[in-house]
């Protein structure tokens, strides 16, 4: 068995409404689901978790990324520890906890083979050593945990994926242009299959969030279809004995009437034998722990 791990930046739950492209969006989703993804979402069946999960930590303000990130893969309440949510990238003092615990460290000392799927593109490392670029807290725990990189080989062969699904910006970038547009269940796929060989597979995506943000030239529709298109083949082709855990951080793409991030609940959906064990998550820092749980059950 594996578990297929997706963080999907940027998707609250919210009623549904023309506001609301969530709640339309992702209509391969809603049809495994039974119902579409809105803030009423509460389903607790055998192999089949879906509910919402507290995003904002206790903290007053809107939720962000940096501390978001770090909440899911830390395990432990990254905005209360820093006083405040923090956009974008984990804190230096974020940086030094995820060294110390993080999902796919501790995975990894469980003994589980975890895969870390996200590519980097050439210039990657020389952009983060000039600081034009900085590490998610995901690529963070990574490192940490030992973890290679993947980058455009892997792209090519079909072993790692690209943050945005198609490839479709990924490949406009320099020294990407020979990257294909894939189909988003193409890329689900790809997870399927990382997971033959691993126990613990994850990929983050900030489609739905940089759409919302107006700052990709894609719009939320499209981002959401992308992601749609992107779980429906990992729910496609899993095996019988997989799990498909989904969260997000914070939402935004929900709704349409704002820019910003909300206080919106966020999805936490787990398709598989063991959807069980997310049943006591609350907030999105109950995530780790969770599936460490899961893999020690496997
Ligand atoms: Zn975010």
């Amino acid at each position: 068995m594996a578990l297929i791990f997706v963080l999907i930046d940027g998707v609250g739950l919210a009623p549904a409404g023309p506001q609301n492209p969530v709640a339309r969006g992702l209509p391969q989703l809603a049809r495994f689901l039974g119902v579409p993804l809105t803030d009423t979402l509460l389903i607790g069946t055998t192999g089949l978790l879906a509910r919402p999960v507290d995003a904002t930590l206790g903290v007053p303000g809107l939720p962000q990324s940096g501390s978001g990130h770090t909440a899911i893969y830390g395990g432990f309440n990254a905005a209360a520890a820093n006083g405040r949510h923090q956009p974008s990238y984990p804190t230096i003092a974020m940086r030094a906890q995820l060294a110390q615990h993080n999902l796919l460290l501790a995975a990894q000392k469980q003994g589980a083979r975890v895969a870390w799927t996200n590519a980097y593109l050439p210039g990657y490392p020389e952009a983060v050593a000039q600081r034009r670029l900085r590490h998610t807290a995901g690529t963070w725990a990574a490192l940490q945990a030992g973890l290679t990189l993947r980058g455009i080989e892997d792209l090519l062969a079909g072993s790692a994926l690209s943050w945005d699904v198609s490839q479709q910006l990924a490949r406009t970038r320099p020294g990407a242009t020979m990257l294909p547009e894939i189909a988003p269940e193409v890329a689900g796929a790809r997870l399927v299959r990382l997971a033959r060989t691993h126990d613990l597979v994850a990929f983050e995506t900030y489609l739905p969030d940089l759409a919302g943000h107006n700052r990709i030239g894609i719009s939320v529709a499209d981002a959401l279809a992308l992601v749609d298109g992107l779980l429906a083949g990992v729910l496609q082709a899993r095996a019988a004995e997989d799990t498909l855990v989904v969260t997000s951080d914070h939402g935004n793409s929900e709704d349409t009437t704002t820019r910003i991030h909300t206080r919106n609940a966020v999805p936490l959906l787990a398709f598989g034998p063991a959807a069980g064990a997310f049943v006591p998550v609350q907030a999105i820092d109950g995530i780790a722990p969770a599936l460490l749980n899961a893999l020690q059950g496997a």
